[in-house]
């Protein structure tokens, strides 16, 4: 199907998606939903209605397993290396389409271009890393240890999997779940976030561009999630539920699963700490620390949520810090020169506003922003804060936006005190020129990603997850991600 890409800007009729695709896509056509409602897509930065996608309700839920299950046996039976082509087509269709979806993200989700830009390069990247491990599932065989027989291990695709995804990244975050799962000979039902669902739809085109055949990738929207998830699970085709949202969600989703013992990936909430030791390299640390805060706006779940700075080097990276926050360009995230977006929505300015005045009370100093502004959009202005109590609800919860709280420390062990008393294990980063304490170090945070004197560590090359109540599984890396998609077979064999 082809769209025209070069339609922007946008018609100045709210529910006119300039030319992009926006029904349900539901075994190759695009449908309204059953019951023709509709929900609302926002423009952070104004708060302006700018389309309209349907409202998926059971009765699609239940179309969409049902195109699955048809497209399946011809997906997993299809050669790995036609596999491969056609994931590696998704790959080259992405990057030759890349500033047109990132105009998108940057309109439905408020993201700078820039930081919309590398989205979609990371988010491509999935499909062409995909494409390589696609044709390099291997089994195992060997002789069992009576010597009675051989042992045969094959991987086989785990069945149709339901994926849902949060509005921060609204393409890699679908893409690094639909790549591995399509590679693996799975087909799939996405459920992106209704803040974000014109990204999704526009990536939807763009498979059955590259030939995903007609059924393989289903993609709907809803506004009652819980029970369309629950009723999909419900179907014993659906085998797999691969989730990236906030904690909270991603329990109540596992009990869901529990009912049906299905398999589940979870890529859940962060709180990285980021500690920086008196020997850093105050300069390098500060341009990590600029990455992993204010990448997305800070609104990522690796993002910097707890700063650590030991004594020596404190007032020289908090003033360094103050002054290149305070330096960023704040505006609408379609527009070229901005380096801050708005948040996703009011309710996301309203939380960091709180845990802001939450901290305030407790003693923190504030060294810019704090405070949020006037005027349409939903904006919360770089803000760093010195001083901030270990006790400070901003040091327990995510904060989601472009805050950089600061706290002192003194010695190694409490460093790691620090970053470990939290319920969430996803990412941390470490600056230090000593490498032994560095490793030193990594080794006794309770985290599933460590960042040693790097503010960015997503690859699709390396397994992305955490621990504890971070989440389930790994998504990218060698075999992590393909393998949450297969299972394996054993087959004693006699001859
Ligand atoms: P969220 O509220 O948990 O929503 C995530 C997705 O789940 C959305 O598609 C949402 O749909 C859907 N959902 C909500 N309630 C549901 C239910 N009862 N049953 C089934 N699906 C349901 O999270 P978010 O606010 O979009 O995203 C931010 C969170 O995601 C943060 O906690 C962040 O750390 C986390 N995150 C984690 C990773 C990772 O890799 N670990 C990556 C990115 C983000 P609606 O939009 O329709 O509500």
């Amino acid at each position: 199907m082809n769209l025209p890409y070069n339609a922007f800007p946008l018609d100045q009729d709210p529910y006119d998606v300039r030319g992009f695709p926006h029904r349900l896509y539901i075994g190759g056509q695009w449908l309204p939903s059953s019951d023709g409602g509709l929900i609302e897509v926002t423009d952070p930065s104004s708060g302006a209605v700018i389309a309209a996608v349907p409202d998926a309700t059971l009765e699609d839920a239940a179309a969409a397993v049902e195109a699955a299950a048809k497209a399946a046996k011809g997906w997993r039976e299809t050669a790995p290396r036609k596999r491969s082509e056609i994931l590696r087509r998704c790959f080259e269709l992405m990057v030759e389409r890349s500033e047109t979806l990132a105009m998108l993200i940057s309109l439905e989700n408020g993201k700078a271009l820039r930081d919309a830009r590398g989205e979609v390069a990371y988010a491509a990247e999935f499909f062409r890393w995909n494409a390589e491990e696609a044709v390099r599932i291997t089994g195992e065989f060997g002789t069992a240890p009576s010597g009675a027989n051989r042992i045969v291990v094959d991987y086989q695709p785990i069945g149709i999997c339901v994926l849902i995804t949060p509005w921060n990244f609204p393409a890699a975050m679908a893409t690094r779940k639909i790549a591995p799962a399509l590679a693996a000979g799975c087909t799939v039902i996405l459920k992106p976030a209704s803040e974000t669902p014109l990204t999704a739809y526009a990536l939807a085109a763009l498979y059955s561009d590259a030939g995903v055949p007609d059924g393989v990738v289903n993609v709907l929207t809803t506004s009652t999630p819980g029970p369309l998830t629950s009723a999909m699970l419900a179907d014993p085709r659906v085998r797999k539920l691969s989730f990236t949202g906030s904690t909270g969600i991603g329990r109540a989703l596992l009990a869901e699963a529990a009912k049906h013992v299905i398999s589940c990936s979870m890529e859940l909430g962060g709180n990285a700490p980021f500690i920086v030791f008196d020997d850093a390299d105050l300069d390098a640390a500060l341009d990590g620390a600029m990455i992993a805060k204010m990448r997305n706006a800070g609104e990522a779940c690796t993002a910097a949520n707890r700063i650590y700075v030991q004594s020596g080097i404190h007032d020289a990276f908090a003033d360094g810090l103050a002054q290149r926050m305070a330096a960023l360009k704040i505006g609408a995230g379609t527009k070229a020169d901005t380096e801050c977006g708005p948040m996703i929505t009011k309710k996301a300015v309203d939380k960091i506003d709180r845990l802001v005045k939450d901290a305030v009370s407790r003693g923190a100093k504030v060294l810019c922003g704090g405070s949020v502004p006037e005027g349409d959009g939903f904006f919360y202005p770089p803000t760093v804060l010195s001083e901030v109590s270990p006790d400070a609800d901003m040091a327990h919860e995510e904060i989601f936006g472009p805050v950089a709280p600061i706290t002192r420390f003194e010695s190694e062990a409490q460093a790691i005190l620090h970053a470990n008393n939290t319920e969430y294990g996803l990412a941390a980063y470490l600056y230090t020129r000593d490498v032994a304490r560095g490793m030193r170090v990594a080794a006794e945070i309770e985290a599933g990603m460590i960042g040693l004197n790097r503010g960015l560590m997503s690859d699709p090359a390396a397994p992305f997850g955490g621990v504890k109540q971070s989440g389930l599984g790994r998504e990218g890396g060698q075999h992590h991600g393909i393998a949450e998609f297969m299972e394996a077979k054993y087959i004693a064999v006699t001859f």
